[in-house]
């Protein structure tokens, strides 16, 4: 299994060969960070009865169906995403003014490694910019090379924040309890991280 499909220890080097500081290292989440993956798992699983994404906690299909099941539908929107599902509208920008500054945008996805390709090609119809994609079960085997994570799920951000990094996300229902800094866009996430010292010269 190569790194990139689940390994232990990501490489701290960049496509140059050159070594990138860690406080130039930022992890970046895709689902519910880069776009709305919650509005489209909500259009095939309403059928259950579930109630939408704005009343969701971390466990909210359990009443409704099993782990299995919920996986089988996250496969297959991540099968099924292609350009007709469109990143957050401030995505791009969040991306390329993270760049522009000089930060190693590491995009890490906890979806099945053999969703690359699409993976792939979805960021680059889209225009999002980036340096390395992990498609990982624990993206805590990141932390000790990264700086600051941007991710919707409490407990990566829980952590991550163990680990003595910048933890933020986008605010949703299953977080909007959580003790961290969360925001309702990624322009916002932006500012936050821009006070900060992630990436700065
Ligand atoms: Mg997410």
């Amino acid at each position: 299994m190569s790194i990139r499909d689940g390994g232990s220890i990501p490489s701290i080097y960049n496509e140059e060969g050159r070594m990138s500081e860690k406080k130039n290292r930022i992890i970046v989440d895709i689902d519910n960070t880069l776009w709305d993956f919650a509005s489209v798992l909500y259009g095939k699983i309403s059928h259950y009865g579930v109630p939408e994404p704005s009343e969701w906690h971390g466990d909210f299909y359990k009443r409704y169906f099993s782990l299995e099941q919920l996986m089988t539908y996250v496969d297959e929107i991540h099968n099924e995403q292609d350009d007709r599902y469109p990143p957050f509208p401030d995505a791009v920008n969040f991306l390329s003014s993270l760049r522009k500054k000089g930060c190693h945008i590491t995009i890490a996805s906890l979806r099945n490694p053999n969703k690359r390709d699409v993976t792939e090609k979805w960021l680059k119809v889209h225009g999002l910019v980036y340096d390395e994609l992990y498609l990982v079960p624990d993206k805590s085997i990141l932390f000790d090379n990264h700086h600051a994570i941007v991710d919707d799920d409490p407990r990566t951000l829980d952590k991550a924040i163990i680990k003595g990094l910048i933890a933020t996300g986008l605010k949703f229902a299953w977080n909007k309890n959580s003790n961290h800094t969360l925001f309702s866009r990624l322009t916002d996430v932006l500012e936050h991280l821009n006070k900060s010292d992630c990436c700065r010269d």
